[in-house]
């Protein structure tokens, strides 16, 4: 990353801390206003049940002494009284100047409260989106000329794009926003089924490095005992390193895991290596004290836990053979790695005319060095051409052995004699084979 780049993190950073201090300012305030505010409703509502505790009473009271009234046979203006009940409204209640008081206070109180928080976060969203402008003003943002275009107006390529995307929501246990994705751009049965089917035991994985995550053991432990097997073959760690965590877990418990902790010990302590068996046993006499301060607590920290998780992620999916990144992520990072580059040579081409050349070509018209999580197979560039060997222009090993592109051979050959370039065997060039990485 040069200078410039630096300096425009650096801006886009100082809008975020900005915002981040906000926010978290906000959230204090927030939570403070929001309690003021309940605790005044409840009040509130407090006042008015009473109220209309009130009223319901001075009705009854006043109905029972019309009662006598009405009720009477020999009055011969019961029918009146009965009438007039029933007909002429309560007199209507009035509060009490305390609570009326009370009332008005807490509605201008709760309106104060309401407003300054609704200020507050349009205060904070001007913040946000300064974020954006900071954006904008730092970095590139037109990427048209690194664009193809016409890669996404293909319907398969997009369906193909769609499925990469629901992939990678489904390997994240999203399975509802995969769904909901699938039937909106109503992707095939077929295809659907396949974004499941590919990804179910990711997901698996990815739930178990969640739990492992929150220090939850318990499905790992599962899983691990489910592949001990393979996992031993394959001289894996894992399992060793998931039951030291669960027993240090139950040491730290204290003296109720104290009986679970020693049997847990028994049962599989045993098949540790023979040089952390009297390390792990010796932790059993911390039980009554925990870990905290001894030279076992820094098993226990964050960074452990953190640590272990990703450890399971690698090793189950290379058990099973599957990638830990979803083909998306890898895409979009490599994408992003290759997108200075690009930018670089676009004025290049510009000045070149040449932009043609970038449309309708398999390969980038650059060689963009990719950090080594990016690297699938080899590859192999030709060293006569001094290009990358494609599925048009394969590699082909010499009977001498050397190996030169298909391109290289046919420009070299003359008729079907070839002179090596390396070692000047001469050779029939039809003898040359195909050779794959
Ligand atoms: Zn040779």
């Amino acid at each position: 990353m040069d200078a410039m780049d630096m300096e425009a993190c650096a801006s886009v950073e100082k809008e975020l801390d900005r915002v981040v201090t906000k926010l978290e300012h906000l959230h204090k305030n927030a939570s403070a206003e929001i309690g003021d505010i309940a605790s005044l409703m409840s009040e509130l509502v407090n006042v008015l049940g009473m109220a209309e505790q009130m009223v319901v009473t001075t009705l009854n009271t006043g109905t029972q002494m019309n009662a006598p009234g009405t009720g009477s046979p020999d009055d011969p203006m019961g029918e009146n009284v009965n009438m007039q009940v029933e007909t002429e409204p309560a007199a209507p209640q009035r509060l009490t100047d305390r609570q009326m008081d009370i009332i008005r206070d807490s509605i201008v109180k709760c309106n104060e409260r309401v407003q300054k928080l609704s200020s507050e976060h349009r205060d904070l969203h001007g913040s946000v989106s300064k974020i954006g402008k900071a954006i904008d003003r730092n970095f590139s943002a037109d990427f048209t000329s690194t664009m193809r275009v016409d890669a996404l107006q293909d319907e398969d390529n997009l369906m193909l794009l769609n499925k990469a995307i629901a992939k990678h929501y489904c390997r994240q246990g999203m399975d509802d926003v995969a769904r909901t994705l699938i039937k909106e751009c109503k992707m095939s049965e077929e295809h659907a089924q396949d974004v499941f089917d590919s990804e179910r035991e990711f997901a698996e994985i990815y739930n178990i490095w969640m739990q492992i995550q929150k220090r939850d053991l318990s499905e790992a432990l599962k899983w691990a005992e489910r592949h001990s097997g393979q996992l031993r073959e394959g001289h894996s760690i894992v399992e060793f390193q998931l039951h030291r965590m669960r027993l240090f877990q139950l040491v730290s418990n204290g003296m109720v895991s104290q009986d679970e902790a020693i049997a847990y010990a028994r049962t599989y302590v045993k098949n540790f290596p023979a040089k952390e068996i009297g390390y792990l046993m010796l932790s059993l006499i911390y039980v009554p004290v925990g870990l905290e301060n001894t030279r076992y607590k820094h098993f226990l920290s964050q960074e452990m836990w953190t640590e272990l998780s990703f450890i399971f992620l690698r090793e189950a999916c290379e058990l099973l053979g599957i990638s830990k990144n979803s083909a998306l992520s890898v895409v979009v990072n490599a994408g992003c790695t290759a997108l200075p580059a690009l930018l670089n040579i676009k004025q290049v081409m510009q000045s070149r005319k040449v932009l043609g050349m970038w449309n309708g070509c398999d390969e980038l018209p650059i060689e963009i060095d990719l950090p080594p999580e990016f690297r699938f197979h080899s590859i192999f560039a030709c060293p006569i051409l001094r290009q990358q060997t494609t599925e048009d222009n394969p590699p082909k090993k010499l009977t001498c052995g050397h190996v030169i592109s298909n391109d290289a051979l046919h420009k070299l050959s003359n008729g079907h004699i070839l002179k090596c370039p390396y070692c000047p065997v001469e050779q029939n060039a039809e003898e040359a084979v195909r050779i794959y990485f």
